[in-house]
């Protein structure tokens, strides 16, 4: 049972520096993992746990919560104490707040010295409290919040500047000899983000947490995710990722596996591998396509389903699934480990595509 079809070649992984973020490792070809941050109110404990137990669901590996304020900054302790993944903390400007997350527990926090140093310069005392409490730090260079200085001399957020952004932040805490870092750089334009992160992986062998930022609403934004986040990972460039798109947290976190799941770097649970469709058919495929995804996200195998809308394709697409539907006047012939098991009307396909998945689960082994 689960994803029959040939393995795909998975990218060669850059060799990183490796640290931990809480039990989750992360750079020195470790695997890719999936974050994502939460949108409620972090002072809301219940709130932020109740997305954070979603996300997880939906196979997130490590979150992050804003801390903009004093609240937030109190809540964190019971978060990070009931959250069943690490959690990040996300800091700009203050430092008392990174003191805070780490004391909470965090098992990594979000801050850009170069802020840090133009308001209340605690750099070195927070390489030494993050030292100390073995808690890496993720400078994050964004476009939109690029340093003055770098964007004057480079005119704008081209690769160069975000790279020399970084390593700058970098710098700052090199120099107190605090190394345990992670670093993302940003642009919502896929190709800048994806120049920006070759040159960086050339410059330095920390570990790259990857993501096209203000990606756009959810289509938009997961092919360009998708796009710049493929050739990166293609490359083995990339040791964590997040999908920055317009859509609730959970979506961000599918996106993520999927991406993660097509260049091989994560197994699939479930691949629904279905036809476009064209003047040939005689059912719904496209609504059949999506039922057939609903009935099936959450079981507890991993599955590959063929789901076709005529005898051109179907019956081969449906062979080399574990379980396939072969459509063709209001029918579908269903498949299951490759043989033709049933030939039902629409109406009762997934039943019967459920039924026989059931079948396949009490066959595998161990059960
Ligand atoms: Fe068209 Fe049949 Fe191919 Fe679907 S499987 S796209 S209906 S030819």
């Amino acid at each position: 049972l689960g994803l029959s079809a040939p393995p795909v070649q998975t990218p060669v992984r850059r060799r990183t520096r490796q640290l931990r973020v809480g039990d989750v490792p992360v750079g020195g070809g470790t695997p890719v993992s999936v974050q994502t941050m939460t949108t409620t109110n972090t002072a809301d404990v219940d709130a932020t746990l109740q997305q954070i137990a979603a996300v997880t669901a939906a196979g997130c590996d490590i979150v992050r919560v804003a801390v903009p304020s004093a609240d937030d900054a109190a809540a964190l302790p019971a978060t990070v104490a009931r959250s069943p993944i690490p959690v990040i903390a996300d800091i700009h400007f203050q430092p008392r707040y990174v003191f805070a997350a780490i004391d909470a527990g965090c098992a990594a926090v979000r801050v850009n010295p170069g802020n840090i140093k133009k308001f209340d310069d605690r750099v070195g005392e927070i390489a030494q409290a993050a030292s100390a409490a073995h808690v890496p730090i993720r400078i994050g260079v964004n476009a939109g919040s690029l340093d003055a200085r770098l964007l004057a001399k480079h005119g704008s957020a081209t690769p160069e500047a975000l790279v020399e952004s970084a390593l700058w932040e970098c710098s700052l805490f090199e120099e107190h000899g605090f190394t345990d870092l992670k670093i993302a750089v940003k642009h919502h334009d896929p190709m800048t983000m994806v120049a920006a992160n070759r040159l960086l992986a050339e410059r330095c062998d920390y570990p790259l947490h990857l993501g096209v930022t203000e990606a756009g609403p959810a289509f938009q934004g997961s092919i360009k995710s998708a796009v710049a986040l493929g050739i990166l990972l293609s490359e083995g460039i990339g040791d964590t990722i997040r999908v920055s798109v317009s859509a609730p947290p959970v979506e961000q976190v599918k996106a993520g596996c999927h991406i993660l799941a097509s260049l091989g770097l994560r197994p699939r649970k479930l691949e629904i591998v279905s036809c476009p469709g064209c003047g040939r058919l005689q059912v719904d495929i496209h609504r059949l396509a999506d039922r057939v995804e609903a009935a099936f996200t959450g079981f507890p195998h991993p599955l590959r389903i063929a789901v076709m809308g005529c005898v051109v394709n179907g019956p081969g697409e449906s062979r080399e699934a574990d379980l396939g539907v072969s459509c063709g006047n209001g029918k579908g012939q269903i498949f299951a480990r490759g043989q033709v098991v049933a030939t039902v009307p629409e109406s009762q396909i997934i039943d019967r595509l459920l039924e026989e998945a059931l079948r396949l689960a009490d066959d595998a082994p161990g059960n």
